[in-house]
């Protein structure tokens, strides 16, 4: 009798043992998938979006340098994502980010105008082609179709733009500069502060770039 009691007992804890561990090797898979995740999404200091977007958007918190303006601005640019016309010459790229305030909270319906030169260096002066403005959606994102600009005169390769929070707040005048050219060491505007973090897609060239502003 006090055999048969014994044994219950210890059949009754080794379940309790098995369900213990079983329980702590479930809870480290789930946590090793959300890490996975966060670090595939990730790259240096991260935040999220508002709670609702589990899209990691890189922040530094620093506000966007400001650059030249430069002599080709046009005021009054097309309302358009895509800027690029027909036969426009240059690689395609997209150019997606966010506006974001100081503390990387990410900013609706802040105002972007661009405009740049085209694949062979030039702007158009008397019309809007590669010029036009928009405003970040309700996840304070912007995205851009354009195409890649070439270098002109003693410019390297560069993307101007104008960003505001909203038409009460400072603008911030600057320029986005393309990655690992050498034409940037000889540029006495480039900044690498304001370089795109580009990669080659199926679908054409991929860039990104956050703007942080006052
Ligand atoms: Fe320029």
């Amino acid at each position: 009798m006090k055999g048969s009691i014994l044994s219950l007992l210890l059949a009754f804890g080794v379940l309790l043992a098995a369900a213990y561990f079983s329980s702590r090797t479930l809870g480290s898979i789930n946590l090793e998938n959300q890490n996975d995740k966060s670090s595939n999404e990730s790259s240096s200091s991260s935040q999220n979006v508002a709670g609702e977007s589990t899209e990691v958007v890189d922040c530094s918190g620093e506000i966007t340098p400001s650059v030249t303006e430069g002599p080709y601005y046009i005021a009054n640019s097309p309302e358009e994502t895509d800027i690029s016309e027909p036969g426009t010459k240059g690689e395609q790229l997209t150019l997606t980010g966010y506006v974001l305030d100081q503390n990387c909270n990410p900013l609706a319906n802040a105002w972007i105008d661009f405009w740049q030169a085209d694949g062979d260096g030039n702007y158009d002066n008397n019309g809007y082609n590669l010029r036009g403005h928009q405003y970040t959606d309700l996840e304070g994102r912007y995205e851009l179709l354009t195409v890649i600009p070439a270098e002109y005169e003693n410019r390297t390769p560069h993307i101007h733009l104008k960003v505001a929070k909203n038409n009460q707040t400072p603008l911030i005048n600057t320029q986005l500069f393309i990655p690992g050219l050498d034409s940037n060491k000889n540029d006495s505007i480039y900044n690498d502060d304001l370089e795109i973090q580009l990669e080659d897609s199926e679908s054409g060239m991929i860039g990104k770039f956050n703007f942080v502003v006052d």
